[in-house]
């Protein structure tokens, strides 16, 4: 929060040379986007360790651009963060993926069996979250991944009402990027989510370090413990999927797998799977 100033600070200030230079600024481009539709979800599919089943999909979004062409989030979420737009990208993030997994369930009569999107940090204190909930009643699981980060915020205790707000309504908590931040164990113990993904830095070194899988290992024992689903995710290779499922991971995601994806390529890969 204490950086908030200074964000607002340099956004404006940046807005102000773009607005003199006569050129549009990031914030009327992505606001324009969001009118136009020209940001869409892609698709990431989720496997059972073991079985090798598709468990569900991640919904990750990507900016059709027309004169910069697709644009992965890392290239505006954190603007849209400092602009307060990222509500509205979540909010149609959400809305749009609801409305093309039912789509695809029931026109072609495969089961993508859960949902999940990732939520931006300052959602969570905004109660226009629960409107944006409340309207939709998707025919499959739905799930929030969080960002672990979140959770050094605290002090707040809007976050842990908005959460029983959403489990209430029967969405999943997962938080996302476990591991890659500071005192994931206690988060774990305040959230209590249904679900954690161990980052993909921990996934990475799995093979060359030792110690990397003793803490995966690890973490994989606490959450058993407490009854939490671990998936591990950025999965690049046949190898490190073997040995994330005998660790106990019992979700995989990532390059192994498959890449994310726009709707009409989802719908060819869950054909051809069903086949
Ligand atoms: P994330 O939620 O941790 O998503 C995983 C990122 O890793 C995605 O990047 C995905 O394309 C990439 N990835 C997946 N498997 C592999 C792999 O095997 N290897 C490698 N190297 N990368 C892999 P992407 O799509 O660029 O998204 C970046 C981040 O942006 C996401 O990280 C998430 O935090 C955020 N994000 C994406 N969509 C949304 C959204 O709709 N709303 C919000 N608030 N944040 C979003
Ligand atoms: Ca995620
Ligand atoms: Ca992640
Ligand atoms: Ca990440």
């Amino acid at each position: 929060a204490k950086e908030d100033g200074r964000n607002q600070a340099a956004v404006f200030s940046t807005e102000i040379a773009a607005a003199i230079a006569g050129k549009r600024t990031m914030r009327d481009d992505l606001l324009a986007a969001l009118e136009h539709g020209e940001l869409e979800p892609y698709f990431q599919p989720k496997y059972d360790a073991r079985s090798l089943q598709l468990k569900g999909v991640e919904a990750l979004v990507r900016w059709n651009h027309p004169q910069r062409g697709l644009l992965t989030p890392d290239k505006f979420l954190p603007a849209a963060e400092d602009m307060n737009v990222v509500s509205v990208i979540d909010h149609q993030i959400l809305w749009r993926s609801v409305e093309i997994i039912s789509e695809l369930n029931a026109a072609h009569g495969f089961h993508i069996p859960e949902l999940s999107v990732n939520i931006s940090q300052s959602r969570l204190y905004d109660p226009e979250l629960l409107r944006s909930v409340d309207g939709l009643s998707p025919p499959f699981a739905l799930s929030f991944e969080l960002l672990e980060s979140i959770y050094f915020d605290d002090g707040d205790d809007r976050f842990y009402w908005m959460l029983d707000l959403l489990r209430e309504r029967g969405i999943g908590i997962q938080i996302d990027d476990f591991g890659s931040g500071r005192a994931s164990i206690s988060a774990l113990i305040n959230i209590n989510p249904d679900r954690l993904k161990i980052d993909r830095s921990l996934v990475r070194p799995l093979t060359e370090k030792a110690g990397s899988s003793q803490l995966i290992k690890g973490i994989v024992d606490i959450a058993r413990s407490m009854n939490i689903g671990v998936t591990a995710e950025g999965v690049e290779t046949q190898k490190h999927a073997n040995l994330l499922r005998d660790l106990g991971c019992d979700m995989l995601q990532g390059y192994a797998f498959a890449k994310p994806m726009p709707a009409d390529a989802l719908k060819e890969f869950c054909l051809k799977a069903a086949s």
